[in-house]
């Protein structure tokens, strides 16, 4: 079976007074994320991801931030956008793994929701899609509060 690979990567600052949205779900917190879309660092990363695999460039070719139409939007239509892009090539999400570096608040209440969010998006089961988070054990930017990371990988198959 003819398989691919792909892994993506994002960052944004955290700061007072914004929302934080993570994997498609709003996460109770008073902090959230610096960002022109709704910074959605994981959504931004498995992106990326799928569109590593299929090489079709990055998030930020297809959705500047300098551009107005994407100005506060929901990531989720970000990932719709790119499953489409998939599509017109062939290619679908095989399956997805995720993993989130945010020192607080604490994501594993919120990881089962992320799946139920991402899996109908990605057209997978949510058994196909895994949200992982960590600390950083207070090292480094994600320690100190100052930012989120996230990595994805993924594997795509045709359609
Ligand atoms: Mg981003």
């Amino acid at each position: 079976m003819q398989l691919r690979i792909g892994q993506g990567y994002d960052v944004h600052a955290i700061a007072d007074g914004l929302p934080m949205w993570l994997g498609g779900v709003p996460i109770p917190s008073d902090r959230g994320f610096v960002a022109h879309s709704d910074g959605d660092v994981a959504i931004h990363a498995l992106c990326d991801a799928l569109l590593g695999a299929a090489a079709l460039g990055d998030i930020g070719l297809h959705f500047p931030d300098n551009s107005s139409e994407w100005k506060g939007a929901d990531s989720k239509e970000l990932l719709r956008r790119v499953v489409e892009m998939l599509a017109a090539k062939g290619w679908k999400p095989g399956n997805a793994d995720i993993t989130i570096a945010l020192q607080a608040p604490k994501l594993r209440p919120h990881i089962d929701a992320m799946r139920n969010t991402l899996a109908p998006i990605l057209k997978l089961p949510a058994d196909a899609v895994s949200v992982k988070a960590t600390t950083t054990e207070r090292l480094g930017f994600v320690g100190r509060g100052e930012g989120c990371e996230a990595w994805a990988v993924v594997t795509i198959i045709p359609l």
